[in-house]
């Protein structure tokens, strides 16, 4: 059977690009550890589709080139290179994870496969003008690897007029394309407090400082300061999510306590107001109960804002390629590191269904569907174009 036959135009060779994914998703890395993908990836585009120049960046991370024949705009495309400390249960397919306890459960063993049939297309036939960037990042999950490769010195050598990326969403029907202006993903913060007082013998508690009166003030807190922020326009989440204080069974009184929240917003702007209010009330608290109080940002999702024009393109591109179009109402409230690319330069994320009643992202069982590899890459494709054609000034934003 031929690939090349559902593609027309297309220059793209699908049975090559599904083994490229089986691959990946057999051979999963989670995030700080991708090397072995990255390299892979790597050989894969210096064999079948040898790119103008390779750059280097933070982790793992790096960025295939291909210049156009004149000079032009520089469009900037994302796929992640991390998967997920899950076990994969996959037992019918093949290309089941060699690795205990890792799996690609968020298909980014099919963004990556996305961004090599473009590198399939521009390596055969290069763009008339402008350069094409597709960028392997690292360290998605952990909300630390498009901010560490954007601030990367190697990154001033693409200083991109537009960034695109997309993320597949189960619960949608397969092809099925989602954007909207303004936020697509939300802005999430991680944060931890730790309490820290003094351990007493239980029969005698006062002799002591135990956090955990303390830590249900803060929990009845994050409530509250949900509450203040949660309006029809914008929600907020504020959830507890881990705690940890003393030994169970021993007649010790504890001195130290830990308790983690998630911030959950549509803005950046919001998030950092809940944080302020939050900390501060939280350090009343610790002070009343005579403890010491740490606060620490564990992760940080920048809201991917996405740009009205570049969600026209995205419609343009699903609508003339016959793909089912929905415009959100609401953001997605998961977080997705591409927002720190989009706080610079001017793009959009956009969703591409991965069909419904099927397992979700992060479910053990989640195996991202070669049917939709194609509708990624004619999707970008026309994107592409479209942002080589723009003929507006240099369109990066001031930081
Ligand atoms: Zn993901």
């Amino acid at each position: 059977m031929s690939a090349h036959a559902n593609m027309p135009n297309m220059n793209v060779n699908l049975d090559e690009l599904i083994r490229l994914r089986h691959w990946l998703h057999m051979h999963p890395e989670v995030s700080r550890h991708e090397t072995k993908t990255a390299k892979h990836v790597r050989e894969y585009l210096e064999k079948h589709a040898t790119p103008d120049e390779i750059i280097f960046l933070a982790g793992a991370g790096f960025a295939a080139v291909y210049n156009g024949k004149e000079p032009g705009k520089t469009v900037l495309i994302r796929a992640e290179l991390d998967a997920l400390p899950i076990h994969e249960i996959n037992d019918d397919i093949p290309y089941r994870s060699k690795f205990d306890g890792v799996g690609h459960k968020c298909g980014h063993d099919g963004h990556m496969t996305i961004l090599a049939g473009l590198a399939q297309i521009y390596a055969k036939e290069r763009p008339q003008s402008g350069r094409i960037v597709l960028l392997y990042q690292p360290d998605e999950e952990t909300g630390t690897g498009a901010r560490e490769c954007s601030r990367h010195p190697n990154f001033q050598k693409i200083k991109p007029d537009f960034a695109f990326s997309l993320h597949n969403f189960p619960d949608f029907p397969k092809h099925q394309i989602l954007c909207k202006t303004g936020t697509f993903t939300s802005s999430v913060r991680f944060m931890a407090i730790r309490l820290t007082g003094k351990e007493s013998h239980s029969a005698m508690p006062e002799t002591g400082a135990n956090p955990s009166l303390a830590i249900a003030e803060i929990t009845l807190l994050s409530q509250e300061v949900q509450a203040q922020f949660d309006t029809p326009e914008e929600y907020a989440l504020v959830v507890p999510i881990h705690f940890q204080m003393g030994i169970s069974s021993s007649g010790v009184s504890p001195g130290y306590g830990e308790a983690h929240y998630t911030i959950r917003s549509c803005r950046d702007e919001t998030v950092d107001k809940i944080w302020d209010t939050f900390s501060k009330k939280a350090q009343e608290i610790a002070e009343r109960h005579k403890l010491k109080i740490e606060l620490e940002v564990l992760e940080d999702f920048a809201a991917n804002f996405n740009d009205a024009e570049v969600v026209e393109m995205v419609e343009k591109a699903a609508k003339e390629n016959g793909f089912n179009y929905t415009q959100l109402e609401k953001p997605f409230r998961g977080g997705e590191d591409f927002g720190e690319i989009l706080k610079q330069h001017k793009g959009a994320m956009f969703g591409l269904g991965a069909g419904e009643n099927r397992p979700n992202l992060h479910n053990p069982d989640y195996d991202f569907p070669d049917e939709i590899i194609t509708t990624g890459i004619k999707m970008f494709k026309h994107m592409i174009e479209q942002a080589l054609a723009s003929n507006e000034g240099t369109l990066t934003k001031a930081a």
